[in-house]
């Protein structure tokens, strides 16, 4: 049984495909620059070198059709013909209070991917367009969406209202609603599984520290706290995103330093976070620390700040959660650097996380020493494997394969 699993972006679509049999990636890929010119296509088959092509890419549609030319391709293709895919599963950003889990995609779901245009206005529009190229091409096959702001909506209103009129939320739908809940909700059962647990009985904090990042407060199995809110651009200080500030900085760039709506909104989702605090020109973890090494004050600071914020976040979902079991790092930087998990977790040792030095220097799984209270362990993620292990549920729930 095999599933594509489709992220279309702005000018990108990413997509792999997975042999759910054997829960493996059969290849993957991404089509960059569509609707530009020099459309290309990076694709890479399991097990064999990358391939990169200029392709047609005019619209979703042309890059989906270049898509199915790789994977149909007699030497490095996966499949036949296109009906050994048997389901789609899509990334979709926003939900709003509408999505809590995923859900087979018909007229009414599109409605609602749709009303939601206005709360994210950069993602939501292109996930809607691939998956209405994705009917045309695989027409009959049935197509699933999973939605990053699924998973937060167990958040209790005490937790996703802000302190703001009321009828800001009840008539504008201003709240948190959360995002990287498909990785949050993976290395979650990923986090059971490896503590023999049942899913819906864990309590754990989970941080996903890539270009972006989040924190999320799990209990019993359900996301009750996260770090991003109303958009992405609240919480941790991440690559390019400045994360909380208090929000009248705002006023007084625009009232003393002419900045427009505009400019502002650059500042602080592409020239803050890491980038803007190192100023070495680059948000890369990997650079930022080679700089640290050279004697470089800002980058060090860049760091310092990064780390500080996640670590107040995880006193507070502390608080949140209260019995936790694990606390787990996961993304691009939770996954691969261990002076980060390091500078996060000293400190920490009252509330119950206390970190074996060596074994996280090691990158290994478990990372707190036995005398910790609550463990502490490194889940690498796997959205588009979640993205599409939840297609085949959402297909066996609906009957339409046996379970
Ligand atoms: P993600 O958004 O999860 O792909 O994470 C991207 C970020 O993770 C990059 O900007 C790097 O800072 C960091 N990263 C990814 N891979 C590594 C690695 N092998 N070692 C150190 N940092 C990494």
């Amino acid at each position: 049984m095999n599933i594509l699993v489709i992220n279309a972006g702005s000018s990108s679509l990413k997509f792999s495909i997975f042999d759910m049999d054997e829960n493996r990636v059969l290849a993957e890929g991404i089509i960059e620059r569509i609707g530009q010119d020099g459309t290309t296509c990076r694709y890479k088959k399991s097990g064999a070198d990358e391939i990169k092509e200029t392709v047609e890419g005019n619209d979703y549609k042309s890059a989906l059709n270049e898509m199915v030319k790789f994977l149909l391709h007699e030497e490095y293709g996966v499949v036949r013909s296109k009906s050994e895919i048997q389901a789609i599963g899509h990334r979709v950003v926003h939900g709003g209070e509408f999505i809590s889990k995923p859900v087979l995609i018909d007229q009414e779901i599109k409605r609602v991917i749709k009303n939601c245009f206005e709360l994210a206005p950069l993602h939501n529009p292109p996930n809607f367009m691939g998956i209405i190229a994705c009917e045309e091409i695989f027409a009959g096959i049935r197509q699933v969406g999973i939605f990053d702001t699924a998973f937060h909506q167990s958040i209790p209103k005490q937790a996703f209202l802000y302190g703001l009129p009321i009828e800001f939320y009840e008539h504008e739908g201003i709240r948190r609603y959360g995002f990287h809940g498909t990785s949050h909700r993976y290395v979650t059962d990923k986090c059971a599984e490896l503590l023999s647990e049942e899913k819906d009985s864990v309590n754990i904090i989970s941080a996903h520290l890539g270009n972006g990042c989040s924190i999320t407060a799990v209990k019993s199995g359900k996301s009750v706290d996260t770090s991003m809110g109303f958009t992405p651009l609240e919480g941790l200080v991440m690559g390019t995103r400045c994360g909380d500030i208090d929000p009248a900085i705002v006023f007084h760039l625009m009232e003393h330093k002419g900045y427009s709506r505009d400019e502002i909104d650059r500042l602080l989702n592409k020239k803050s976070g890491l980038l803007g605090l190192a100023e070495i020109g680059t948000s890369d973890i990997r650079d930022i620390l080679k700089a640290i090494e050279n004697g470089n004050k800002k980058a060090e600071i860049a760091l310092d700040v990064f780390c500080y914020r996640i670590k107040k976040y995880i006193g507070a979902y502390t608080a949140v959660v209260g019995d936790v079991q694990a606390l787990i790092f996961t993304a691009g930087i939770g996954e691969n650097v261990p002076v980060v998990r390091e500078k996060v977790c000293i400190g920490l040792e009252p509330l119950g996380y206390k970190l074996d030095f060596e074994k996280n220097r090691n990158n290994e799984t478990l990372i707190s020493t036995d005398k910790s209270r609550s463990k502490i362990m490194v889940i690498p993620t796997h959205e588009d494997l979640k993205i599409a292990q939840d297609t085949l549920y959402v297909l066996k729930e609906a009957g339409f394969i046996k379970q």
